[in-house]
């Protein structure tokens, strides 16, 4: 079964392309495609921006076609960054003033109160418009300062309390195993079998 997976951030890319290792799935990315279309996400739900990426990347390329919106929801900020979450300090994916931003807006906010979690949405949309959405999510705390070396975006700012680790700290084994698109991707996994059969 042929898959495109229309992201284009390389972070989300690694692990989606681990996560689908064993499944017999060929995975196209979007630079095997000739002058994709740029989608804006201008949704207000996770969901409404990972089926709007699908479905137009589906219909250009004629394939199944994969795609997500994810963010972190942070309760003392009512809920931002959020769908903004890749834009929150201005420039679209500039990880370091993103983190620089969440460090300054959580800065009164007592340890009691630092409660967040990564959503992900997963889309898988076929190229006649059929969308089916699955989600995930983990929960964890905003730290007062970055650690650790490894994911991207607000990893090294994101404690996992199980393991004592920021998301940064973690191997990409473990945080395949608990992580919002990690536990998206798997329900999607069982769909694409489930159609395969
Ligand atoms: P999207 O490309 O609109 O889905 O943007 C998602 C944004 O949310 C990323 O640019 C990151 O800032 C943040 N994000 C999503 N998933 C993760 C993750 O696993 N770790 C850290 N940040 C994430």
């Amino acid at each position: 079964m042929k898959l495109l997976v229309a992201t284009g951030n390389q972070g989300k890319l690694k692990e989606i392309n681990r996560l689908l290792a064993d499944a017999p799935i060929e995975i196209v990315g979007l630079d095997q495609l000739i002058d994709p279309p740029e989608v804006f996400e201008d949704g207000e739900t996770f969901e409404a921006n990972a089926c709007k990426k699908a479905q137009e990347m589906a219909r250009f390329s004629g394939m199944l076609t994969l795609a997500d919106d994810s963010g972190l929801v942070v309760a003392a900020l009512n809920g931002d960054p959020g769908v903004h979450s890749a834009r929150y300090a201005g420039e679209h994916g500039d990880d370091a003033a993103n983190n620089l931003k969440l460090l300054r807006e959580m800065d009164p906010v007592k340890d009691e109160n630092r409660q967040a979690a990564f959503h992900c949405v997963m889309a898988l949309a076929w190229p006649g418009g059929r969308c089916e959405c699955r989600a995930g999510q983990v929960s964890g705390l905003i730290m007062h300062g970055e650690r650790g070396e490894g994911g991207f975006g607000y990893d090294p700012l994101f404690m996992v309390p199980e393991y004592g680790k920021t998301m940064a700290e973690l191997p990409l084994e473990i945080k395949n195993r608990i992580s919002h698109r990690g536990t998206a991707l798997r329900k999607v996994i069982l769909l694409l079998l489930e159609l395969a059969k």
